[in-house]
């Protein structure tokens, strides 16, 4: 019988490959290849445009830190934006911060929901929860007709190509801080510093224009290219790293912890260089 690998080509010369047990899903939705697969080593598996969105083992690392960074930093969050994330991981770590009355979740794409409710119930299986809000529409409209009406808004994006394009421009972290609250803070993955690292620059420069506390943080997450990954954090009043110890309350996690949540902001040089601090 023959072997099926997949691979998620970074450059010509480099890339992180799975093998694959069998497809459970495959289709052209209106805005991207969705695949859903089933590997031995990382659990079911969500491809998007040949790239991996996430797997059910190493989930955990991402979801804990695109969420409860800025949720422990907000002294009392009571109502989230999720933009993207229709496999519900981040809605899942959200919602358990007992101070979140409402999560609202927009990602453009229904077909991801409904298909990480199938094959992903280990992460999708909150978005059911009465607290949460699940809405198929484009998070950039969403965001231009939001005003001073979010504590968090967590931007849990694909890479900019496809839909996901305008979820990277200055406009965009212009029109975050309007749906913000005067105290808000927002999060964004921003990619690897091995191969994104003009990504990672710009989206910095912009979002310290807009916001007057900025900064980068970083995880390690296996079966994403280089394992690396960054998220910037814009806030317009709480620093993520001056949060009183206090307010760290027991929460189920498996990567997060509080020390983490400060060792996290310390980069590697190369990390530094790249967005010139
Ligand atoms: N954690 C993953 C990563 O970093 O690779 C990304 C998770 S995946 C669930 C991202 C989601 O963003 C996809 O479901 C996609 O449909 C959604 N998305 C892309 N562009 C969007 C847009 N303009 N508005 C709302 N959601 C969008």
């Amino acid at each position: 019988m023959s072997e099926l690998w997949f691979t998620e080509k970074q450059t010509e010369h480099f890339g992180i490959t799975i093998r694959v047990n069998q497809t459970l899903h495959t289709e052209q939705t209106e805005f991207q290849k969705l695949d859903m697969v089933e590997t031995e080593e990382w659990g079911n598996m969500l491809l998007l445009d040949g790239m991996v969105m996430t797997t059910v083992r190493d989930e955990f690392v991402y979801h804990e830190m695109v969420s409860h960074v800025p949720l422990f930093t907000h002294p009392h969050p009571e109502k989230i934006l999720v933009v993207g994330g229709g496999d519900g991981g981040v809605i899942r770590e959200v919602i358990k911060h007992p101070s979140v009355q409402k999560a609202v979740l927009v990602d453009i794409d229904g077909k991801v929901i409904e298909y990480s409710k199938k094959f992903l119930p280990e992460i999708a299986g909150k978005l059911d929860d009465p607290r949460v809000n699940v809405q198929v529409d484009d998070g950039f409209m969403h965001i231009a007709n939001s005003e001073n009406e979010y504590d968090v808004i967590i931007v849990d994006s694909t890479e900019p190509v496809g839909p996901a394009v305008n979820l990277f421009t200055k406009g965009f972290y212009a029109g975050i801080a309007k749906a913000l609250k005067e105290d808000g803070i927002f999060v964004a993955q921003t990619d690897n510093p091995w191969f994104k690292a003009d990504l990672i620059q710009n989206v910095f420069r912009d979002v310290k224009e807009i916001f007057p506390i900025t900064h980068l943080y970083t995880a390690n997450i296996p079966t994403y290219p280089s394992g690396l990954w960054t998220f910037t954090i814009g806030s317009k009043k709480y620093d993520p790293l001056k949060v009183d110890e206090s307010r760290f309350t027991e929460l189920e996690t498996k990567y997060y912890t509080k020390e983490l949540h400060f060792a996290a902001f310390v980069l590697p040089k190369f990390v530094k260089d790249i967005i010139g601090e």
